[in-house]
């Protein structure tokens, strides 16, 4: 069974950025939900199993993409910040984006686009393909679209308007600038490390 983790800051750590009734609401209910509905799927597959009725199993698996898609995005999201993140990053990040993205301002600049330009609900994410061995970032639609098989999350942004509206209200760009501000680089850099050695655990 999956079980909410716990965040390695307080709600209010990542003010005024990310106000605290945003943090509270995001992780004790929204990502709770996620979690919640990852293991009630788990529980109708194994009963769909016991009665070899498997009637429902379409929409089981979309179910279990969904909520478990959710669980996977927010576990990542909550590491990728802290309270003492922001500013520009250094080492292996600063040589990735440089080789693959012309730099970190072109970088930033394309996953704000992506950000801002997905259509509902999703996410913006920085992923390594380790087929082609090399980053790449995509929109991800609702918790589990869009995305190929296999891509290793190291930045993640939730677009979806619970992630931002009680603050911002309609004008995401000044979540996507804001946000900036708590991403936590030496966290993005553990797991591109991690990933380039097949070694990662997405809670490290
Ligand atoms: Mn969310």
């Amino acid at each position: 069974m999956y079980t909410l983790p716990d965040l390695d800051y307080d709600y209010s750590a990542l003010a005024p950025w990310i106000s605290p009734e945003i943090m509270e609401l995001h992780h004790s209910k929204h990502h709770q939900a996620y979690v919640t509905g990852a293991n009630t799927t788990l529980d109708k597959l194994d009963q769909a199993r016991g009665s070899g009725d498997f009637a429902a199993i379409t929409k089981l698996e979309k179910d279990l993409a969904f909520h478990l898609g959710g669980h996977i995005n927010h576990s990542v999201f909550w590491k990728n910040m802290s309270p003492d993140g922001g500013g520009e990053p250094d080492g292996i990040l600063q040589v990735t984006f440089e080789e693959y993205f012309s730099g970190f301002a072109s970088f930033q600049a394309q996953f704000n686009e992506v950000a801002l330009s997905i259509q509902g609900s999703g996410w913006a994410i920085l992923a390594w393909d380790p087929l082609g061995q090399r980053p790449h970032i995509y929109q991800l639609y609702d918790q589990q679209s869009n995305l190929p098989a296999g891509q290793i999350p190291l930045l993640q942004l939730d677009m979806w308007e619970h992630a931002f509206y009680l603050q911002y209200r309609n004008v995401k760009a000044d979540y996507v600038t804001a946000w900036w501000n708590v991403v936590d680089w030496t966290d993005v850099s553990s797991r591109l490390n991690q990933a380039t050695t097949g070694s990662l655990t997405l809670l490290a």
